[in-house]
C-alpha cells in the first residue's frame, strides 16, 4: 500500500488500487453525490461546471474527482440546444450506414472522431454507442444500431468504443438489453428464454465488451422477463458484472429509474437525467436506504469504485479535458469515408455508374437540393453552420422535434462531379410535374426519404408522403429511374421492377451528400453490404405489428414524468413475447425457410466477385479457406460471408453468420481467406447447466456474397465442448 496522503495519484498502482484509496477517502455524502445527476440541457440555471448537455454529475473537488459531463451519442456530438451560431458537430452516417460497411478498422475511426470532438469540446463521459439488435424493422431508432445480427454488432460497437475511449474519454455501451421498440419503451416486458437471449443480444452486448471495455454501460428502459432493466439482477449482476467479470459501471437511461433499494442492489450504479424519473431516487433515498439497512455502505462503496475505476483507465481523472477546437476537416473526411462505405448498392441492370456522356438529368424529391436526411432523437446531431433545413414536427418534453436536413447537397455535388451535364432539380411534391421533368431527361434519379427517430416507431415500412406514386410516376415517364433511399429502416418496395437501380444511403452524415454523388459517377465503388434483411412486406415479419402500438389521441389529463408520449397512449406494461428468440433478422428467415425482398449480407459492386476453393477444419471451432476473386474491371472490395449452416434440437434450420473479411481486390486480383470462428457462435447456451455447449458432429459451412446467397458449401464436424457463460 502507498503511504501518500494522496495514494488515489500514485499512477504506479493500478486503477483499481486507486479507485479504492478514493473511495476510501470519501465520505458517505460524497459517494451518494457521484451516484446521480440530473439533465442539464432541460435546466434554467445550469450546476456549475456543467456544460448544458444531456447529462452532469458534479465531482469531489477535494478529491479531484471530476465532473461528470456526458453528451450523446455514437453519430457525432448531439446538441440539440446549440446556442452559438458558430455550434455544431460533425455528423456521421447512421449506425446502419457504420454497420454496412462491416469495417471494423473504419468503425474504430468512426469512434475515435467522435471521442475527439466530445474531448474537444470538455465532455468527458459519451453516451454512445448503441448495441441492441434489430429485432423490430420499424423502431425508430434502428438507425442508431448496427443491424441484426449479434457478431456484426458486438465487433462494430467494441470497435468504435475503443476508439472514442482512445481520446481518453468514457463511452457508453446501451441500451442493455432488449430495448428493441420505441413506441411502448416505458411499457414493452420483453419475455425471452435465457438460451436464445445469451445467443444474441446478450452476445452482441459481451461481444462489444470484450472488444471496446466501455466505461460505461446504460440499462435500457423496457422490462426483461419481469423486471425493469434497471432493476434487473439477472442483466446487471449475475450476467454482465458476474459473468463476463465487466468492472466499469451502469447508469440508468434518462427517465429509466424506478426504486432506490431494488435498482442499487440488482446492480444499477448511477442514475442519469433524474428529473425525468418521478423522484430523485439516488439522492437522499439513497442515504436513506443505507441508514435504514436496505442497502449495504459496501454496495453503495462499490458503485463509486466502479464509476472512478472507469474515469482511471480511460484516463478522464489524470488528464481533465482541454477545450480546443477539433480538426473538422479531418472530421469530415471520416464522415465521407465512412458513408460512402455505407452506400449499398441493392440492384443495378448496368445504368450506374452514370455515364459520363449523359445531357440530362432530372434529379426529383428529398430536397436533394439542398441536403441530406438525418435521424431525429438524442442522437441529433447539429450540422457546424445549423442544419439546411429543420421541419418543426411537433415537441416532446419541451424539445422540439424537428426533421433535420445536413447541408450536404447531392445535386450540388453531382454537378461538381458531373460537370458536362445538365441537372434539373424537382421537389418531387407533385408526381405528374416530376414525370414531366423526367421525361425530358436522359434519366431520372429519385430521392427517397424516410425520416425515423427515437421515441416513436414507423407505423409502416412503406415510404411516407406518397413517394410510392412519385416513383411509379417518374418511373413510367423517363427513359431510365435511379432511386437513392435515405432511410432509417428497411422500405417496402412496390415499384422495384420498374426501376433500373436502387442505392441505399441510410442517413449520410454530414458529407453525405458527396458520399451519394460519388457512388453514383463511379469515382467511388460502392462496397456496402445489408445489416438488416429488407422484407417483402410486413407479413414476413416476427410480428406483423408493432406491440403496443395504438393510433390515436392521447388520454386526456395523463401526465407522467418522462419524454415519451407513448406511455400516455398506454399505460401499463404488457409483455412481448420474443418467440423468435436468437433467430433474429437473416436467422428468422432462414428458419422460416422464406426469402427476403433483399438479403442480410447483400450489396452489389461495380466489379464482379468469385468465390472459390473452400476448404474448412472442425473440432472445438470451424476453420474456412477459401479464395475471393475480383472478375471486373475496377478495383473494389468483397466482403464474403462464412455461414454456420445446421439445425437447432427441435430440427428447425439454423443460419449464423461466423465470419467475414473485407478485401480490397484490384482488377484480376485473387486473394486467400483465412476465417475462424468464435466457438460461442458454434455453440448453444446450455441455461441449465449454465455453459455454452458445441453440440458434437458434422454441421454445414457455405461462403457467400449474402445470408441467401451461398456459393461455396462444405461440412465440418466438431467435437462436444463447452466454456463459461
Ligand atoms: C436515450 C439515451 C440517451 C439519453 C440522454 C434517452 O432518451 O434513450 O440513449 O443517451 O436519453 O440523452
Amino acid at each position: 500500500m502507498s503511504q501518500s496522503p494522496q495514494p488515489w495519484l500514485d499512477k504506479s498502482l493500478s486503477a483499481d488500487e486507486r479507485a479504492a484509496h478514493l473511495v476510501a477517502a470519501m465520505t458517505l455524502d460524497e459517494m451518494i453525490s457521484l451516484v446521480h445527476g440530473p439533465m442539464p440541457m432541460i435546466m434554467r440555471e445550469k450546476p456549475p461546471g456543467a456544460l448544458g448537455a444531456a447529462g452532469f454529475v458534479p465531482g469531489v473537488e477535494r478529491l479531484g474527482i471530476p465532473c461528470l459531463n456526458q453528451t450523446d451519442a455514437s453519430l457525432g456530438i448531439a446538441n440539440l440546444r446549440v446556442k452559438a451560431p458558430g455550434d455544431g458537430s460533425t455528423g456521421l452516417p447512421s449506425g446502419l450506414a457504420l454497420a454496412s460497411s462491416f469495417d471494423s478498422a473504419l468503425s474504430r475511426a468512426a469512434g475515435a472522431m467522435v471521442g475527439a470532438e466530445a474531448r474537444a469540446m470538455g465532455f468527458n463521459v459519451l453516451l454512445g454507442g448503441g448495441a441492441n439488435l434489430t429485432r423490430e424493422p420499424r423502431c425508430g431508432r434502428n438507425f442508431e444500431y448496427l443491424g441484426e445480427d449479434p457478431l456484426l454488432t458486438g465487433i462494430l460497437a467494441g470497435e468504435a468504443i475503443a476508439g472514442a475511449q482512445s481520446n481518453k474519454i468514457v463511452c457508453t455501451l446501451k441500451h442493455f438489453a432488449l430495448n428493441d421498440q420505441e413506441t411502448s419503451r416505458h411499457t414493452v416486458d420483453a419475455l425471452i428464454a435465457e438460451g436464445p437471449f445469451r445467443e444474441s443480444d446478450l452476445l452482441a452486448f459481451q461481444i462489444a465488451i470484450e472488444r471496446g471495455d466501455p466505461g460505461s454501460v446504460m440499462c435500457a428502459y423496457n422490462k426483461v422477463n419481469g423486471d425493469w432493466a434497471g432493476e434487473n439482477a439477472f442483466l446487471m449482476t449475475q450476467v454482465l458484472k458476474g459473468d463476463w467479470g465487466y468492472k466499469g459501471w451502469v447508469m440508468s437511461d434518462w427517465g429509466a429509474v424506478h426504486s432506490t433499494a431494488k435498482a442499487v442492489n440488482a446492480g444499477l450504479d448511477q442514475e442519469c437525467g433524474e428529473q425525468l424519473d418521478s423522484e430523485v431516487f439516488f439522492g437522499e433515498p439513497l442515504k436513506a436506504a443505507v441508514l435504514a439497512g436496505d442497502v449495504a455502505p459496501a454496495r453503495v462503496a462499490d458503485m463509486v469504485q466502479r464509476i472512478l475505476r472507469s474515469l482511471i483507465v480511460t484516463g478522464v481523472f489524470d488528464h481533465p479535458p482541454a477545450p480546443h477546437t477539433p480538426d473538422v476537416a479531418a472530421h469530415a473526411r471520416i464522415a465521407q469515408t465512412a458513408a460512402e462505405a455505407g452506400c449499398v448498392l441493392l440492384k443495378n441492370d448496368g445504368v450506374l455508374p452514370l455515364d459520363r456522356r449523359l445531357r440530362k438529368i432530372a434529379i426529383i424529391g428529398g430536397h436533394a437540393d439542398i441536403g441530406v436526411l438525418s435521424g431525429g432523437g438524442s442522437s441529433q446531431v447539429i450540422p457546424f453552420g445549423g442544419p439546411a433545413l429543420a421541419i418543426r414536427v411537433g415537441e416532446i418534453g419541451g424539445f422540439p422535434r424537428r426533421i433535420i436536413y445536413h447541408p450536404s447537397s447531392p445535386l450540388e455535388a453531382l454537378r461538381a462531379a458531373a460537370p458536362q451535364t445538365q441537372f434539373t432539380f424537382d421537389p418531387g411534391t407533385d408526381p405528374h410535374a416530376a414525370a414531366d421533368t423526367a421525361r425530358q431527361a436522359d434519366l431520372a434519379i429519385v430521392f427517397a426519404v424516410q425520416w425515423a427517430s427515437e421515441f416513436e416507431d414507423l407505423t409502416t415500412l412503406s415510404l411516407p408522403d406518397d413517394q410510392d406514386a412519385l416513383i411509379e410516376a417518374v418511373s413510367a415517364a423517363a427513359q431510365k429511374t435511379v432511386v437513392v433511399v435515405q432511410s432509417g429502416s428497411p422500405i417496402l418496395m412496390p415499384w422495384l421492377d420498374q426501376v433500373s437501380a436502387v442505392l441505399e444511403a441510410w442517413y449520410p452524415g454530414s458529407k453525405g451528400g458527396e458520399a451519394i454523388a460519388a457512388v453514383l459517377t463511379g469515382e467511388v465503388n460502392p462496397r456496402g453490404r445489408l445489416p438488416i434483411s429488407f422484407p417483402h412486406s410486413v407479413d414476413q415479419l416476427v410480428r406483423p405489428q408493432i406491440p403496443g402500438l395504438i393510433l390515436g389521441p392521447p388520454i386526456e389529463g395523463e401526465t407522467l414524468p418522462t419524454l415519451n408520449p407513448d406511455v400516455q397512449h398506454l399505460k401499463a406494461c404488457f409483455p412481448v413475447d420474443h418467440i423468435e428468440g436468437a433467430a433474429v433478422g437473416y436467422r428468422w428467415y432462414a428458419r422460416q425457410g422464406s426469402r427476403p425482398l433483399f438479403a442480410f449480407g447483400h450489396g452489389l459492386s461495380y466489379s464482379a466477385f468469385d468465390h472459390a476453393d473452400l476448404a474448412v477444419t472442425g473440432g472445438q471451432t470451424v476453420t474456412a479457406t477459401f479464395t475471393t476473386t475480383n472478375t471486373g474491371k475496377r478495383a473494389g472490395v468483397d466482403t464474403p460471408q462464412l455461414y454456420l449452416i445446421t439445425k437447432d434440437q427441435d430440427g428447425r434450420p439454423v443460419q449464423r453468420l461466423i465470419g467475414w473479411q473485407t478485401v480490397p481486390l484490384g482488377p484480376g486480383e485473387t486473394c486467400s481467406v483465412t476465417l475462424t470462428a468464435d466457438p460461442r457462435l458454434l455453440a448453444n447456451f446450455d441455461a441449465q447447466a449454465q455453459l455454452w455447449k458445441i453440440p458434437p458432429g458434422p454441421v454445414g459451412v457455405a461462403v457467400g456474397a449474402s445470408a441467401v446467397d451461398l456459393t461455396l458449401h462444405a461440412e465440418a464436424v466438431l467435437v462436444v465442448s463447452s466454456r463459461a457463460p
